[in-house]
């Protein structure tokens, strides 16, 4: 198929996220990609801004990442899982649960960020079954949050931005507090934390756990919050009798600045949810860590088992890209790397906080967000950003950059360049 007709089967018979089939805006068309740049059919170099998603920390096309799946391939690219293990599945089990909080100590892999969250609601449920209060079965959330696309992930992303407002009477019924207002660097002022006090008082006896993105707020709005609150939501999980689940799919492997988010607040969850980066971005792969008390409990009454086993649990090519990954980023000097980049993003794009048309600049880690005050154009920004020479993607009022660990200061600078010019122009 020439580069034409490859584009308009595309548009006619293949969903991208959160599109239209009749009405879809146009996609690019990408040839290959290395280090920080995507290549169009057409040879133009876009420097990445997205980082895919938030995965792609190493850049594209990474030699010892590539050279860990080649070799993992010539001897099995996969085995089940059940009665079954292997070097790359434990090897990664080691490596993840010594870099992770200290209280994390069983890990339960399986296939994406979405079912990795659906494991932590379920290892919950199972965990106040086992323990004798079945009627815990509910979970609290802040708005603005959000957790996956999969049916109790959507039940817990915030109703308006989560994406999945028109599924609401369909969705098991949770509970929502206002998400904080004080921002990330801000103490928590007993205002801030009192509407998380009080559901957490009135419901605790139905509450299963309180499920959050610690610190930094995502794909629901970009917002970094006062650790300072997430410290207070770990003592009131505790006050309450609460299971406390923190997603960090977006935050982990240093994003933030710290290997996990939940560091800034020097705090530990009771499960956790990592995903994204875990394979440097090379292919779907998640994990649900817990710790050995939960695992005991939920293990200790009738079925005696976790009920949950994915086809591709523990894929020996997803863990043998892992495990180079993670070899990766131990080489680094993680918080210096991230430190400069913030540095260099807090420095470029301060100036843009006094454009009329911009409400907001805020920067944490390798994270730089610009809101605007009005909603952006996609299709149009898009092309605007993909003639300057990037790649980046916003939604709504917000227009941010996550970019590869690796991305060099003068790379960096024409991103900020880009970024810049486009939200001037708009
Ligand atoms: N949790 C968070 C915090 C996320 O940002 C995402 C993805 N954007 C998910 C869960 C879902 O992950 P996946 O897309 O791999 O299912």
């Amino acid at each position: 198929m020439d580069t034409i007709a490859l584009l308009k089967f595309d548009r006619e018979h293949i969903w991208h996220p959160y599109t239209s089939t009749t009405a879809p805006l146009p996609v690019y068309l990408v040839k290959r990609a290395e280090g920080v740049y995507i290549e169009l059919e057409d040879g133009r170099r876009l420097i990445d801004g997205m980082s895919s998603w938030w995965c792609e920390i190493h850049g594209y096309n990474h030699p010892v990442l590539n050279a860990a799946i080649e070799k993992q391939l010539h001897d099995m690219s996969h085995v089940m899982f059940g009665g079954l293990t292997h070097r790359p599945a434990v090897e990664l089990a080691e490596k993840v649960l010594s870099l992770a909080p200290r209280s994390m100590e069983k890990i339960f892999f399986s296939d994406s960020g979405s079912v990795a969250v659906e494991v932590a609601m379920k290892m919950a449920l199972q965990y106040w079954y086992a323990a004798g209060k079945e009627e815990k079965k509910h979970f609290m959330t802040i708005t603005k949050g959000y957790h996956g696309d999969t049916w109790n992930a959507m039940s817990v992303c915030d109703p308006v931005t989560g994406m999945h407002g028109i599924f609401h009477g369909c969705l098991p019924i949770q509970y929502f507090v206002e998400h904080p207002q004080c921002r990330f660097g801000a103490p928590c002022t007993e205002e801030d934390i009192q509407p998380f006090r009080a559901c957490l008082e009135a419901h605790h006896d139905t509450i299963a756990a309180v499920i959050l993105e610690p610190i930094v707020q995502g794909a629901g709005g970009m917002w970094f919050y006062s650790a300072d609150y997430l410290k207070q939501v770990r003592e009131l999980c505790d006050k309450f009798d609460v299971l406390l689940i923190c997603d960090e799919i977006a935050t982990g492997f240093g994003r933030t600045g710290k290997m996990w988010a939940v560091e800034h607040a020097g705090i530990e969850p009771d499960i956790m949810c990592i995903g994204k980066a875990l394979t440097g971005g090379y292919m779907s792969f998640a994990a649900t860590m817990t710790s050995a008390g939960v695992a005991e409990v939920i293990c200790s009454k009738d079925p005696y088992v976790f009920m949950h086993g994915p086809t591709f649990m523990g894929n020996p090519l997803a863990c043998a890209v892992a495990n180079a990954s993670i070899d990766l980023i131990k080489s680094y000097d993680m918080e210096h790397k991230i430190g400069a980049i913030e540095k260099q993003l807090r420095e470029e794009l301060a100036e843009a906080a006094a454009w009329p048309q911009v409400e907001d600049v805020r920067v944490l880690g390798a994270i730089g967000v610009i809101e605007m005050k009005q909603a952006v154009n996609m299709g149009e920004i898009q092309a605007m950003f993909v003639r300057e020479g990037v790649w980046v993607r916003p939604f709504g009022k917000l227009v941010y950059i996550m970019p590869p660990f690796v991305i060099t200061p003068e790379q960096l600078h024409e991103l900020t360049s880009a970024l810049k010019k486009v939200v001037r122009e708009l």
